[in-house]
């Protein structure tokens, strides 16, 4: 469906003038400041029409493309029109071309690219773990909105987010009324983009102020080591317990019943779940019964509402019934469910592998793009993995109508972009890589780069315990940070993945501990992530250090 032309490769110009082919659509104006925003930030270009030696780009809707594609093409000699099926595929051919042009200091080499582009998948959102005060929880919220906006040029179309309960003292604690308008504008931000949007719950979770005694069993005998809770939770199977469930969540229905809600994740485990002789096997059990009561509650604020049941460490270690027990159900045909969301901390869950669930619930999956090989998540920098997320992607793409990875910052925005692609149309992680890198370094940095991020990939899985054989990813690092821009060289993409290489070689010549060199590094990465109040999973600051042998 694409193809790339070498035409005005050479050619660059100074003066940019972008134009709407059609002026009656309101949202439109938007996509112009986007436009413009991205282009201005990499080099300094003259807007409007200055002289013939301008470049025209033209922006344009034409329905027939393919739902949310875009097609770029060369109306004339310095003249491009960027042409989207719709309002997103109009914004992804944005991003695709802001992706493949080039930029000098004050001159731009608009993209050779030319073609149409449709994207695959249906389903391509982000998960925002927003808690913990991690960057979503605490960074300033337009730095938040900006974040979004640069993963939807990649060709995201959906936000999810979560009011984490835990976090407050009960429906009155003015915190949890701060917390809920700020992800109201983020939810706001997503919806004027054109986004779907929607919120997870988990299936009996609590504020903490939550009576003990009716709170959840979360023994889980052999299984506690990777489910849990925060121990609040609440059992369903007590009458009482199932009451304050539903109360606690139609109060935050309530909360978010003025915006438009596309959809509801209702999820099992990690935190929640209830292990006692009513519930379980959890997820085969009472997590559906008091999931149907949620979703008819969701249903009364919003009738169109799509309920994804996440299956989130069913059967984790040994098969108890879970994944059998909503096939079960799916086979009674529930007008409740909308779809099914699957993944885990390792390889694709196999049940749904093995079996064929009922088609009409679309299977997701939930890439888990934070945890993986570092504790605490980003502590070291970037942590990039694009090998293991091909290889997990691979298991189970030809069942899957796409997915939402789970994020707790902007540490792995390689992994988030590699995903993307995945999504997109099965775009190999190298391609990804080498757009992503001659877009947000340099052209001229592209194979180090690539170098560098394999063997960070490899050391990662290794806890950083190298031998000789261990190549230096801060060699090529420091080689390509030697020919790239100022703005290059000082953005937050360049630092995090930067340092990730220099503070790897402390830990490679130091049997894995962070040595003294460490702090300032640490103390940086706390700064970019916003995260000096954050709780110990994510706050790099707080690692101790161990001197070199
Ligand atoms: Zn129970």
């Amino acid at each position: 469906m694409k193809k790339a032309g070498n035409m005005n490769e050479e050619k660059n110009y100074q003066s940019i003038e972008v134009i709407l082919a059609e002026q009656d659509v309101p949202w439109a104006n938007d996509l112009i400041g986007i436009f413009q925003r991205h282009l201005s930030k990499r080099c300094q270009i003259q807007w409007g029409h200055h002289s013939t030696a301008s470049l025209l780009v033209e922006l344009a809707l034409e329905p027939g493309i393919g739902v949310e594609g875009f097609r770029i093409e060369e109306v004339s000699s310095g003249c491009i029109r960027i042409v989207g099926n719709d309002k997103l595929g109009l914004r992804y051919g944005i991003g695709k071309f802001l992706r493949t042009s080039r930029y000098l200091q004050d001159r731009f080499i608009p993209s050779p690219w030319r073609g149409t582009s449709v994207p695959a998948r249906k389903v391509r959102g982000i998960y925002f773990a927003t808690h913990f005060h991690n960057f979503y929880h605490d960074a300033p919220i337009d730095q938040v909105r900006e974040y979004l906006e640069e993963l939807s040029l990649w060709g995201y179309n959906a936000l999810n987010i979560w009011f984490d309960m835990h976090h407050y003292q009960g429906i009155d604690d003015p915190e949890a009324r701060v917390m809920i308008e700020r992800l109201k504008l983020l939810l706001g931000t997503a919806k004027q983009t054109g986004f779907n949007i929607g919120f997870a719950i988990l299936a009996n979770e609590s504020f903490a102020d939550s009576p003990i005694e009716l709170r959840a069993d979360q023994t889980f005998p052999g299984t506690r080591h990777v489910r849990g809770g925060y121990g609040l939770e609440l059992c369903p199977s007590k009458p009482a317990g199932r009451e304050l469930i539903l109360k606690n969540i139609q109060w935050e229905f309530a909360v978010f019943s003025d915006l438009k809600i596309d959809f509801l994740w209702i999820w099992p485990y990690d935190q929640g779940g209830c292990g006692c002789e009513k519930c379980r096997p959890w997820g085969g059990n009472a997590f559906l019964r008091i999931a149907e009561e949620e979703a008819a509650l969701a249903r009364k604020f919003w009738p169109e509402v799509k309920i994804y049941l996440s299956t989130w460490l069913f059967d984790c270690v040994k098969p108890e019934g879970e994944w059998e027990g909503l096939h079960a159900l799916l086979e009674k045909n529930p007008d409740w469910v909308g779809g099914v969301i699957a993944d885990s901390h390792t390889d694709f869950p196999h049940y749904p592998l093995e079996h064929d669930l009922p088609e009409n619930y679309p299977l997701l999956n939930f890439p888990e793009i934070s945890m993986w090989g570092m504790n605490p998540w980003g502590t070291f920098g970037a942590n990039p993995a694009p090998l293991r997320f091909e290889r997990l992607w691979n298991q189970a793409k030809d069942k899957l109508q796409g997915g939402f990875p789970y994020s707790e910052g902007i540490f792995e925005d390689i992994n988030k972009v590699v995903v993307s692609r995945f999504y997109w149309g099965d775009v190999p992680w190298q391609e990804t890589l080498r757009e992503y890198i001659a877009y947000e370094f340099s052209p001229h940095v592209v194979e180090d780069v690539i170098m560098a991020i394999k063997i960070m990939e490899q050391n990662q899985s290794r806890q950083w315990m190298g031998d000789s054989q261990t190549h230096d990813a801060y060699f090529y690092m420091k080689r390509a940070e030697a020919s790239l821009s100022s703005k290059a060289r000082t953005s937050w993409r360049w630092r995090i993945l930067f340092l990730r290489s220099r503070i790897e070689r402390e830990l490679l010549s130091n049997h894995g501990k962070p040595t003294e060199n460490c702090r300032p590094w640490f103390e940086e990465l706390t700064e970019i992530y916003h995260a000096r109040n954050a709780q110990e999973c994510v706050k790099p600051i707080q690692m101790k250090y161990g001197n070199r042998d």
